[in-house]
């Protein structure tokens, strides 16, 4: 085979890797979608009937200064309320798609290797990831609903008029958006957390075999279509580096260091891996591993 030739096999092949990864993650975004949607929404119901009893008194006695810490307050007990059956529902999502990476992996590895994930390490680890998880969503809402609170008093609006807006801006945090490329707060928190999960199992598969002794390279491919952003580009531009090497920072202004993707909230990239040479390929292909492997879903 000439060389272009197989660069370009090469190329076909990293295509289906990135299709497959969409295929197979679409379905459990969705599901995500919707644990973060019922989260939201029954937040939002108990918040309108809190807001509506307590009402008479916020209105007079707390306005003006007081506004922001009462509701503040108001919110942690609507956190309490529903952080454990949401994160108990996110950490099946997880647990699915983590199960597909590993099988994804393995795959692309050639490497026959049984494992158990369902292991009560993993439980217990993605018990804690989710809940700790859907904290910081919650912390963005109450961040997000102080903001509304100081925004109307600023204003000189009614009590009435910022409850009304508070609700309303809830009830958009799960609510489907027209145009498409348009994603609510939902549709985000469902990628970046099954993404992260996704390549954090692929991560565990590729680590795994590095143990061996066997050299791992990694690659950053971006779904390739108009809406990637300059960022996954840069990383992608890298083609294939160390397995343990971060990927490039140059256009972050955070200059955080990546292991895999999902380097911001929105991203889509998929992580792919493979052995560094020729004589590592035939080693792999030499030492099966008849004992499964125990996997801890580590996501970081
Ligand atoms: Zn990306």
């Amino acid at each position: 085979m000439t060389l272009a030739l197989a660069e370009a096999a090469a190329a076909a092949l990293v295509r289906v890797e990135v299709a497959r990864r969409e295929l197979f993650l679409a379905p459990l975004r969705a599901r995500m979608a919707r644990v973060a949607g019922v989260h939201f929404d029954n937040q939002k119901t108990v918040l309108e009937r809190k807001l509506r009893e307590r009402g008479a008194h916020l209105n007079e006695s707390v306005c003006r200064e007081g506004l922001g810490d009462a509701v503040a307050g108001l919110m942690i007990t609507i956190f309490d309320e529903f952080a454990v059956d949401s994160a108990d529902a996110m950490r099946t999502v997880l647990m699915d798609a983590m199960e597909g990476a590993i099988k994804h992996r393995l795959l692309d590895f050639g490497y026959a290797m049984s494992f158990s994930l369902r292991n009560p390490t993993a439980e217990k680890y993605l018990k804690t990831y989710c809940l700790n998880e859907i904290k910081k969503i919650d912390a963005t809402s109450l961040k997000i609903m102080k903001g509304i609170v100081y925004q109307g008093l600023f204003e000189g609006a009614s009590y009435t008029e910022i409850a009304a807006r508070m609700v309303a801006r809830y009830a958009a945090f799960g609510t489907p958006v027209p145009q498409h490329h348009l994603r609510n707060r939902a549709e985000l928190i469902a990628t970046y957390e099954t993404g992260q999960a996704y390549e954090a199992a692929g991560r565990e598969v590729a680590d795994t075999i590095a143990k061996k002794g066997i050299p791992i390279e990694k690659s950053s491919i971006t779904v390739g279509d108009d809406r990637v952003d300059a960022e996954c580009l840069a990383k992608e531009a890298q083609k294939w580096i160390p397995l343990t090497q971060p990927f490039t920072t140059d256009l972050q202004k955070d200059k955080v260091e990546h292991q895999h993707s999902p380097f911001h909230i929105a991203c889509r990239c998929n992580t792919i891996y493979r052995v560094a040479t020729k004589r590592a390929r035939a080693m792999l292909a030499r030492s099966p591993n008849p004992a499964p492997v125990e996997f801890y879903a580590i996501i970081k």
